[in-house]
């Protein structure tokens, strides 16, 4: 009797204490192309990150989290609703995500939050249905197409919002472009992140995505880039931890759960591609930084794998939402060893059975990339995938039966759902804005 009375004791404190939580605000923050080991959060030689290394301080980093696909549209989309982009039907790139999903906005708005977005990337228009349930939408690109600008621009209109909304619930979601090419960011970023210059000689005609060459003039050293786009990083971060300080000094930050990510990661000369994201499933490519803060929880450092699109698994269970649909991402709260994951490439995908990940390339990435087929790696003792695993068939047959399994469950999730494919008028600034990034040529 006394073990019943100790354990209901101990269910009224946990779900009071989860009660508590249930009206905490969401503050989510993505930063494009952002590899995680480029971070002086994960160890990277450079000093990119050291606003999120002091604000990770209190916070879960995730050391080995993965996007459900290296471009932005579909896996943006997949992050906010918690599905995988098979289940979503999305595009990669210029991606519609349908009516008919339930998003993280949505859902939010429906309980009495206040719903606020700044972003900037062209795939992201209102048109492509990313403006789902927020109040307010903020398509930086059309105020102000200059990408050197746009990371001020957002953090203005961030603080603007928290000033505004400080005494009431809000979910606010911001985008930053700033490492995604061109690299071009202002001088005094690369002088913060540089030392240790990496020499090695790039082709002058390089691989930039899909079979395309591009003429690289004056700068024939790899390292030239990797420092811009480190740069790039370092912008990032001062416009991020400038944020996150507006949080603390309204006194939101024991009210707010806050998750930092990214979209996908960067190629850069690894696998013979270069400055680009898409065509491979390799964890330059996929591997992805994962922060997540909850006032009261603990911080840690978490090794097992997890996904983008726990994200929405993790906030439905802190703030108590309701989904109408199982979701195919899990709470970041609950990390499973061994965990599966399949993640899509547009000439390939790989297949994590963690610590293990197989990726699997195809055809034509073979043709344009020079690759093998099939690559094994254990991705926690050698997570740039420099030391490929002997591979077996007996290896190949498991792996291929996993991603199977995985397609398989997929398919049959997606024709649940129904509703329109239609997509709305892109402005004239969007095309203009998806040019400058390289997406429409
Ligand atoms: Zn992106």
């Amino acid at each position: 009797m006394k073990k019943i009375g100790m354990f209901l004791l101990v269910l009224f404190l946990f779900s009071s204490c989860r009660g508590r939580q249930d009206r905490l605000n969401l503050l989510i923050i993505t930063i494009d192309a952002l590899r995680a080991d480029h971070m002086s959060l994960y160890g990277y030689s450079r000093r990119t990150s050291p606003n999120l290394d002091e604000f990770s301080r209190r916070a879960r980093v995730f050391e080995n989290a993965f996007c459900t696909i290296p471009k932005t549209s579909a896996s943006l989309a997949s992050m906010l609703t918690g599905l995988h982009p098979s289940v979503l039907k999305i595009k990669p790139n210029l991606g519609t995500l349908r009516k008919g999903f339930l998003t993280l906005a949505e859902a939010l708005k429906e309980k009495g939050y206040t719903t606020g977005a700044s972003v900037f990337n062209g795939n992201l228009d209102r048109a492509f249905g990313f403006a789902q349930g927020f109040d307010f939408y903020d398509e930086v690109w059309k105020r102000d197409s200059r990408k050197e600008l746009s990371a001020d621009l957002i953090t203005r209109t961030a603080v603007k919002f928290l000033r505004e909304n400080a005494d009431h619930s809000f979910f606010l979601w911001l985008h930053y472009i700033d490492p995604h090419a061109p690299y071009q960011p202002q001088e005094k970023w690369v002088e913060e992140t540089s030392g240790g210059m990496d020499i090695r000689e790039v082709n002058p005609r390089i691989v930039v995505g899909e079979g395309e060459w591009v003429d690289l003039e004056g700068h024939p050293h790899l390292g030239y880039y990797v420092a811009r786009y480190d740069g790039e990083i370092r912008k990032a971060d001062y416009y991020v931890g400038k944020v996150l300080e507006e949080l603390k000094g309204l006194g939101l930050l024991n009210k707010t759960m806050v998750i930092i990510s990214a979209d996908h990661g960067e190629e850069l000369g690894e696998h013979n591609l270069f400055f680009d994201h898409g065509p491979l499933p390799f964890n330059s490519s996929v591997r992805i930084p994962l922060i997540l803060y909850l006032p009261g929880e603990k911080p840690g450092r978490i090794k097992d794998a997890v996904s983008l699109m726990d994200v929405v698994p993790t906030v439905a269970e802190v703030l108590n939402l309701q989904f109408p649909y199982s979701l195919t991402g899990s709470s970041l709260l609950h990390p499973q060893p061994g965990r599966r994951l399949l993640i899509l490439g547009l000439m390939g995908h790989a297949v994590v059975d963690f610590p293990e990940k197989m990726n699997f390339i195809s055809e034509r990435g073979r043709q344009y990339l020079g690759l093998g087929s099939y690559y094994l790696y254990d991705v926690k003792e050698d997570p740039l995938e420099h030391h490929p695993l002997p591979l077996t068939s007996l290896k190949i047959s498991r792996f291929t039966h996993l991603r199977d399994w995985f397609l398989g469950k997929y398919i049959k999730q997606s024709k649940k759902f129904r509703g329109h494919r239609g997509q709305g008028k892109i402005s004239r600034k969007t095309m203009e804005n998806l040019k400058s990034l390289g997406y429409v040529k």
